[in-house]
């Protein structure tokens, strides 16, 4: 067993932050302090139980003190295929969810698990079952999926209250010290019947607020009574719909949660949907639902809880102080730094990896694939890898590594060899650390990406065995000269001007002395000439976007063009890209979609529809292409044709890293340096063996 080092050394707090760590009562248990996990998706559900299980005990390690687990479908009938959360369909679930609540025990945290039925939110595609809401309504998925949910009657009401009892049951035999009652983000039926939106029934449980909150209610006191004084029985609601009139508002919940107040052992407030609570900094500041969930806690005596990406300590302070929140609620300041907690007991700020809000957590569960965090690389690996967000194996060599570039994947390399105990330089070429995102913090609505580089740069200040060099831009003769045995190369990328991309895998026809410019150029200080700039996205994530916003911004005609059928297409996995549409018809783009550019000439560009073919020409006196990227890979060419002076030179391995590999989003980069710092001296693979553990599902009898 390889010998792992804690980081961080404690150091004193100030007086004013005790107040977060004093215990909450939560019904019949105690919170030990109050930062609460809430319940978030992970994209590893039934599919990866055991690697989800560790995911949630490193955050009970880090000083949560409730760890809950993402939505847990309750009954077979609504399940959310393809989304892969976890499932309490039979005793069979049981024992998966008995693991995490183990590990959450583990380290003294509250375990907290979400039941939810879906209802219309799910169309059943693994079940087959017809999916049930408060009424005959198409479901509401993002997938717009050609399914209608029938309306319940009576008897689906009793027998659905039949099921979540059971589920009741089996999630207390797993151990669960809170159960909730999800009413919330407009994803399952308490919520469907709470909302007028949905529920158009003409029963006991339509019409009324009171009719509309009674099935929340016989719910809540069924829960109660079925585990007595051996759970906490939380309610989840959302407070706002932001939809106006026509959805659920405020007024309207507060009346509603005054109908029950003291029920539940616990409010936990949202906004509704899920886009709409976790919004990213591009589009939110930290607090954003503040106004929201001010004014709750006059409503009942029982402890709320919120979330607003709270990273600011002073901030959440002020919550308890002024009594909007009895317990600070994360999902993403959790994912990111799963250990904030301790790190604020101990006084260790500069420590704190505070999130970006980014959302490429939230592209987990959109992809179907392990959650994956920007600022924390360990995330989704802990058991997978053996990785931890705080402790890393110590070095075994003393042999020195050099890193040549220090953006994302050379900083996170950096500081993760440093905390090792290798000896490390670190050569940037520019005068600050940070790579691509000194440059993309400067864009309309990224500036909280720079954290990527604070948290690392504080790191850095803090390892007396790496070295920063600044103005040196290295070449092969260089690094030979230095004859440091281990090189990893993290020199980046640079945006391609020639149209290459998803679209055009071969440079278009572009007619000498155009103004075309790349992403590169702008964020080099370059703007366009002319007054009619064309932007093409044919990279489809956020830069295209953003390209065109800053041309609105600084008053350019703004054309925004894509091959795809909306703007910035990869964002509905961050759930942006209705903000970012929004947004650009708001600053006056012009968006065309379904179209690629397939020339660009003096003051005009060629244009194709992507189904026909059929061209036409517009006006453009400059073109922005966002499409390819290539990797600032020269050095590493140059030193690999050089192979045979290494050994003279005492260099033993030169290893491209990050977007100098393969360009990729800024949490790619960060895992590549994380990967290797982790990797570097440890034994090699066996011949077919995976560098990742998985879990495969036992078969069952013929
Ligand atoms: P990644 O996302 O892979 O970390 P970035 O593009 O963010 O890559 O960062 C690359 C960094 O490498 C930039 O700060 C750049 O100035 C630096 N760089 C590029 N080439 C060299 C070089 N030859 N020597 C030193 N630094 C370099
Ligand atoms: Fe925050 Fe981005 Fe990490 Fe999500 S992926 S927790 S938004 S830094």
């Amino acid at each position: 067993m390889d010998e792992m080092l804690k980081w961080g050394v404690p150091q004193a707090r100030p007086a004013r932050y005790d107040v977060l760590f004093e215990p909450v009562k939560i019904g019949p248990k105690v919170a030990r302090n109050r930062f609460y996990q809430v319940p978030h998706c992970n994209g590893m559900g039934y599919r990866d139980p055991t690697a989800l299980a560790h995911m949630r005990g490193v955050k009970a390690e880090g000083g949560w003190a409730v760890v809950c687990t993402e939505q847990v479908e309750l009954h077979h009938t609504s399940e959310i295929t393809p989304f892969i959360e976890l499932r309490l369909w039979d005793d069979r679930d049981i024992p998966a969810l008995a693991r995490m609540a183990d590990k959450i025990h583990e380290h003294g945290a509250l375990a907290g698990i979400e039941l939810a039925y879906n209802g219309m939110n799910g169309p059943n595609l693994y079940s087959r079952e017809v999916p049930m809401g408060p009424g005959h309504l198409p479901v509401a998925t993002f997938t717009y999926d050609p399914v209608q949910a029938r309306a319940m009657d009576k008897e689906d009401i009793r027998n659905l209250r039949k099921w979540h009892l059971q589920a009741v049951l089996r999630a207390r035999q797993a151990g669960f010290d809170l159960i909730y009652v999800y009413a919330a983000h407009a994803l399952g039926f308490l919520h469907h019947f709470l909302s007028r939106r949905y529920n158009h029934r003409t029963d006991e449980y339509g019409g009324s607020i009171e009719n509309r909150v009674r099935l929340l209610r016989e719910i809540t006191e069924e829960t109660k009574a079925a585990v007595g004084d051996t759970c906490a029985v939380p309610i989840r609601i959302s407070v706002d719909e932001l939809l106006g009139e026509g959805g659920l508002e405020k007024a309207e919940v507060e009346d509603m949660i005054g109908l029950i107040g003291d029920l539940p052992d616990l409010w936990d407030v949202t906004l509704a949907g899920w886009e709409n609570d976790s919004r990213t900094s591009r589009f939110a500041e930290e607090g954003v639902q503040e106004p929201f969930i001010s004014g709750i806690k006059r409503l009942t005596t029982k402890p709320v809880v919120g979330v607003g990406r709270y990273t600011s300590v002073d901030r959440m302070v002020s919550l308890v102080n002024k009594g909007i929140l009895d317990m600070i609620g994360a999902a993403r300041p959790s994912i990111a730094d799963p250990f904030l907690p301790e790190k604020v007991f101990e006084g260790r700020f500069d420590d704190i990896r505070e999130c970006i809000g980014c959302n490429i957590c939230v592209s987990g569960d959109f992809t179907m694939s392990p959650i994956r965090c920007t600022q924390n690389p360990t995330m989704a690996e802990e058991w997978r890898k053996g990785w931890h967000p705080e402790k890393i194996r110590r070095a075994k060599t003393e042999k020195p590594v050099l890193i040549v570039g220090s953006g994302p994947a050379g900083l996170e390399a950096a500081q993760a060899l440093g905390k090792r105990g290798y000896p490390v330089t670190l050569a940037e070429a520019g005068t600050e650390l940070g790579g691509r995102v000194l440059k993309e913090a400067r864009l309309p609505g990224l500036a909280a990406w720079i954290r990527v580089a604070d948290y690392r740069k504080l790191q850095l200040n803090q390892l007396a065995n790496v070295e920063t060099y600044f103005d040196s831009r290295l070449t092969a003769d260089d690094v030979l000269a230095f004859g440091i045995p281990r090189v990893a190369i993290a020199t980046g990328s640079t945006w391609r001007a020639d149209g290459v991309g998803h679209f055009h895998t071969v440079p278009m026809p572009i007619a000498e002395g155009a103004d075309v410019l790349s992403p590169s150029d702008v964020m080099d200080g370059r703007l366009p000439k002319g007054k009619t700039v064309l932007v093409w996205d044919d990279d489809h994530y956020y830069m295209g976007g953003v390209m065109a916003e800053l041309m609105a911004e600084k008053g350019y005609e703004t054309i925004y063009a894509t091959p795809a059928s909306e703007a910035s297409t990869w964002t509905r996995n961050t759930m942006e890209q209705h903000f970012i549409q929004k947004r650009l018809l708001e600053k006056g783009v012009k968006v065309r979609t379904f179209v690629s550019v397939d020339a660009i000439g003096h003051g005009e560009a060629t244009l194709g529809c992507t189904f026909t073919g059929r061209q036409e020409k517009i006006a453009a006196d400059s073109v922005v292409l966002v499409t390819g990227r290539l990797p600032n890979e020269s050095l590493c060419l140059d030193l690999k044709a050089r192979q045979a002076e290494w050994a003279d030179a005492g260099i033993e391995s030169v290893v491209a890293i990050g977007d100098a590999l393969a360009p990729a989003t800024i949490a790619h980069a960060t895992y590549a340096g994380r990967r290797y710092a982790e990797e570097l001296d440890q034994p090699p693979l066996a011949e077919g063996e995976l560098p990742f553990k998985r879990e495969i599902t036992g078969l069952a009898p013929l």
